[in-house]
């Protein structure tokens, strides 16, 4: 259920309300938009009749049940589109947000080299991997924490924020130490203790779709993380599975208006995972910059021949500058031309 308080509502009304909300037995999550603020009661149905008159508090306007299975993740809950500050980035904001970067850390000198290459092409964030979720066991597991203390290292000396995965809960405290988000990849969607374990962190996380997660699943995954207090959740539209094979995955491009009419959040695209192949990123990082994706992230590798995970879907470095060049006529275009992200 949410509680819609009047536009006027006082401080005092909003607390009253919340406290009587949670003495019958609710959590609470306030949503304070422009106009107004909006409660969300978070429980099981059983209290509902009781809630219900919260209606007859002062400063209530009225109240309203979400129907979807995912709350505080919906629409309803929040209009207005969440932004997530990264350094100087705003994700969800009005520029359309670069993230790029190897697959994984392999050493100082192709990370930094990296983060240089992003940095001069306009990214807004470095991504790379300590912990790698290889499909087999014998493939180059990730740097682990020495990864981590190289991506710290070269934040500091570029300034460029970082996203790198987590996929053990028990690894959370020590990878939110070393980075700017938490990426919880494709693999991990539905591994719900590790949800509420970066639910609890104070970085915002990047919440990758499974390549066998619906939409309503992927909402459902975010709800998790919200519903344990942390409400910067990034979504990412990385491939599906099909029957093409033509593609490593297949990207689920009308995905991104779907969750943009679903939900709050904002949602980027990995052309580079869908695609599997550099040549495919340029343009469907068009298509993102076109639906109304709030960014990409993609991998970017100094030397992709030489890269130990994903070569053959990571950009060059001309390639990835004559990409940033596009975004930035494509994204212009997209504000002044036709007026579609706001
Ligand atoms: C990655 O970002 O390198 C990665 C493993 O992505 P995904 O979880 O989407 O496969
Ligand atoms: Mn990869």
């Amino acid at each position: 259920m949410i509680i819609l308080m009047k536009r006027n509502a006082t401080e005092g009304q909003i607390d009253h309300v919340t406290a009587w909300v949670e003495s019958v037995g609710y959590h609470t999550h306030l949503s304070r938009g422009v106009e107004r603020t909006i409660i969300g009661a978070i429980g099981d149905d059983r209290g509902k009749t009781q809630l219900k008159s919260a209606e007859y508090l002062p400063g209530v306007e009225k109240i309203v049940p979400i129907l979807k299975p995912y709350k505080l993740a919906s629409r309803e809950f929040r209009e207005e589109n969440t932004q997530i500050r990264v350094g100087e980035a705003v994700v969800g904001g009005p520029k359309f947000v670069v993230m790029a970067g190897p697959c994984t850390v392999e050493s100082e000198e192709q990370l930094l080299e990296s983060a240089y290459i992003a940095r001069k092409g306009g990214a807004d964030i470095l991504r790379g991997g300590a912990f790698k979720p290889r499909t087999s066991p014998y493939s180059f597991q990730g740097m682990e924490k020495e990864g981590l203390k190289l991506l710290k290292k070269v934040r500091e000396r570029t300034g460029l924020p970082v996203v790198t995965e987590v996929m053990s809960p028990a690894d959370v405290d020590l990878v939110e130490e070393y980075s700017d988000i938490l990426q919880v990849g494709a693999r991990n969607v539905q591994n719900f203790a590790l949800l509420k374990k970066v639910g609890k962190a104070r970085k915002p996380v990047l919440l990758k779709r499974g390549m066998m997660t619906t939409i309503e699943e992927l909402l459902m995954s975010a709800e998790y993380i919200l519903a344990e207090g942390n409400e910067e959740v990034i979504l990412c539209e990385r491939g599906i599975r099909t029957f093409e094979t033509a593609t490593r995955n297949t990207l689920d491009i009308s995905a991104v208006p779907v969750l943009k009419e679903l939900t709050h959040l904002p949602v980027i695209v990995d052309p580079s995972h869908a695609s599997g192949h550099a040549k495919y990123v340029i343009p469907l990082c068009r298509a993102a910059v076109a639906v109304g994706a709030d960014g990409v992230i993609v991998e970017m590798h100094p030397e992709p021949e030489k890269a130990v995970c994903d070569g053959p879907q990571s950009l060059r470095p001309e390639s990835f500058y004559e990409l940033m060049e596009e975004i930035r006529r494509l994204s212009s275009f997209m504000n002044n031309g036709m007026g579609v992200r706001s």
